[in-house]
C-alpha cells in the first residue's frame, strides 16, 4: 500500500502522512484496520486520503473492504536516523517495503530498483516523455501504444523505461512485464537458434503483457533479428499488449532499419527527450549531491552544470569525481577544485568541430577548406570522410551534418556517407585510412 501511495502522492505528502506513520494493524475478510501514529495524523488521513486508500486496498486485495483507523503509535515503527537519510537519497524506498515476492517479480522483469519515477527529475527537456510514461502506467495497452522514447546518449531513456516498468509491476503485480535491451533480445535469439529452443524463446517474448525494449537501434542492420522482432511485435500488438521502445534517434533516421519496422515504430506515440537545459542539469546535480551526502554549495553546482553535459551520466560522473578527489585530498569542494578536476573546454566541443579539425589536419587542410563549396577533388573526399565519421562515430543526423557543410537538406550527407561506406567495404586501403582517422578523431 505504501509503495502504491508513494507512487501517486507527492514526496512531501507521502513523507508527512504515511511513511513511518501508518501501518496495517489487521486484515480481515473485508475489513482493514490501519494504525496511525497520532490522532492528528488519523484525522488528516481519514479526511483526505480515505478514498484513495480504499481504492488501493480494494485493488490489492481484489475485494471491497471497510477501512477503520486507530491511533496506535506503539505499533508504528519509529523511523530511524538512517531511514531519514535515505528518504532523500536517490535509492527508491521500495527496498524496505517490497515483499520478497515483489522483489522476485522485479528481478524476473529485469527491473533495477535504482531507477524510479520518484528519483527522475523533470524539466522541459523530458517533460513529455515523463508524462507519457506515467500515463502508460495508469492506462496501458490502449492509450499510447507503441510508445517510443528517443533522445541522445545519457538523457535518461533507460531510467524512464525502467521507472515505467517498475511502476507497472507495483501497480499491477499480476501483469507480465519484461524489460530488455535489444541486444539481450538478439543474444537470446541467437542462443535459442543454436540450442534449437526457438519455441521456448517465442513463448518467453510473446507471452509478455508489457514489453519494454531499450536501445532498439541496435537491431538495425541485423536481418534475422529484425525478422524475429517484427513477428514478436506483431503478435504482442495484435493481442493488445503494451510495447515501449527506446531509441537513440528518430526511427526514420535509422538507416538500416527495415521499412516495415520503421512504420510500426512510428505508428504510435513518439516522445523525444532533449538534452537537459541548464536548470535541469542544476536540479539533477543538486539532487544527486544531496542523495549521496556530498556537501556542495549552489555556486559550485552552477559551475558544474555549466561545464558538464549534455549527458546526465556525465553530470553524475563529474560530481562523483569531484567528491572523490575532495575526500581523498581533504580539500573542500570549491571553484579551484572544480577547475582542477573537471576539464571543461574539450568535452563541451561539438564533434562537428573536433572531427572536422582532425580530418582536415590529416589531409593538411584547414576546417574551412572542408566547408568550402565546390567539387575540387582534393576537398571532396576529405569532406565525405568527415561526414562519414560524424555519422558513424558521433551519430549525428544526416540533416545536421549536411547543414554544417553548407547543404540544404539531408541528401548531401546521405550520399557522402553511403559513398564512403561503399569504399570502406570494398577497398582495404580506404578502410585502413578511415580506421586510422577514427582513432585520431575520437580517441584523443
Ligand atoms: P540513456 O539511457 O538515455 O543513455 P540513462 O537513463 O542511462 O540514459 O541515464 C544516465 C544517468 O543519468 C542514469 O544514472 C540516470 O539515472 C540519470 N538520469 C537521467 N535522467 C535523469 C533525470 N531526469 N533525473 C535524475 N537522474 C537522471
Ligand atoms: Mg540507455
Amino acid at each position: 500500500m505504501l509503495t502504491e501511495l508513494q507512487l501517486s502522492l507527492s514526496g512531501a505528502n507521502f513523507q508527512t502522512w504515511f511513511k513511518g506513520k501508518t501501518n496495517v494493524l489487521s486484515l480481515d475478510k473485508n475489513s482493514v484496520e490501519i494504525g496511525c501514529v497520532s490522532a492528528y495524523n488519523k484525522t488528516w488521513i481519514e479526511e483526505r486520503y480515505l478514498g484513495k486508500l480504499k481504492e488501493i486496498v480494494d485493488r490489492l486485495t481484489g475485494r471491497q473492504n471497510t477501512l477503520t483507523f486507530t491511533v496506535a503509535s506503539a505499533n508504528i515503527p519509529t523511523p530511524t536516523r538512517k531511514k531519514e537519510a535515505q528518504e532523500d537519497s536517490t535509492v527508491p524506498l521500495f527496498e524496505e517495503e517490497a515483499s520478497s515476492s515483489l522483489i522476485e517479480t522485479l528481478e524476473n522483469a529485469h527491473i533495477n530498483q535504482r531507477y524510479s519515477f520518484s528519483n527522475f527529475i523533470v524539466g522541459q527537456s523530458n517533460q513529455l516523455a515523463y508524462a507519457v510514461s506515467k500515463a502508460v502506467v495508469e492506462e496501458p495497452y490502449t492509450r499510447y501504444n507503441p510508445l517510443l522514447i528517443h533522445g541522445g546518449v545519457g538523457v535518461g531513456k533507460t531510467h524512464l523505461l525502467q521507472a515505467l516498468a517498475q511502476a507497472t509491476v507495483l501497480r499491477r503485480p499480476k501483469a507480465k512485464v519484461l524489460y530488455c535491451s535489444s541486444e539481450t533480445f538478439t543474444n537470446d535469439m541467437v542462443e535459442a537458434i543454436q540450442k534449437r529452443q526457438t519455441t521456448h524463446f517465442r513463448e518467453k517474448y510473446r507471452g509478455v503483457e508489457v514489453f519494454l525494449v531499450d536501445d532498439i537501434q541496435f537491431i538495425a542492420g541485423r536481418e534475422s533479428t529484425q525478422e524475429e522482432f517484427f513477428h514478436t511485435f506483431n503478435t504482442l500488438y495484435g493481442q493488445g499488449k503494451q510495447i515501449i521502445l527506446s531509441c537513440d534517434k528518430k526511427p526514420e533516421e535509422l538507416d538500416s532499419l527495415q521499412e516495415r519496422l520503421k512504420n510500426r515504430f512510428i505508428g504510435g506515440m513518439i516522445a523525444k527527450i532533449d538534452s537537459p537545459d541548464l536548470e535541469l542539469r542544476e536540479a539533477i546535480l543538486l539532487a544527486k549531491a544531496k542523495g549521496s551526502g556530498i556537501k556542495i554549495g549552489l555556486p559550485i553546482i552552477r559551475a558544474l552544470a555549466e561545464r558538464l553535459g549534455p549527458s546526465i551520466r556525465e553530470l553524475e560522473g563529474g560530481l562523483l569525481r569531484l567528491a572523490a578527489v575532495s575526500n581523498l585530498t581533504g580539500r573542500p569542494i570549491d571553484a579551484a577544485l572544480v577547475n582542477k578536476t573537471v576539464a571543461s573546454e574539450k568535452r563541451l566541443q561539438s564533434p562537428l568541430n573536433t572531427v572536422t579539425e582532425s580530418v582536415a589536419s590529416f589531409f593538411s587542410l584547414s576546417p574551412a577548406d572542408l566547408k568550402r563549396k565546390g567539387r575540387n577533388k582534393e576537398l571532396v573526399f576529405p569532406r565525405q570522410v568527415a561526414m562519414y565519421l560524424l555519422r558513424k562515430g558521433a551519430n549525428l543526423s544526416f540533416k545536421d551534418i549536411s547543414k554544417y557543410f553548407g547543404g540544404k537538406d539531408h541528401t548531401n550527407a546521405l550520399y557522402s556517407v553511403s559513398k564512403v561506406e561503399n569504399m570502406v567495404n570494398n577497398n582495404v586501403e580506404i578502410r585502413n585510412l578511415v580506421e586510422e582517422l577514427t582513432t585520431k578523431a575520437f580517441k584523443s
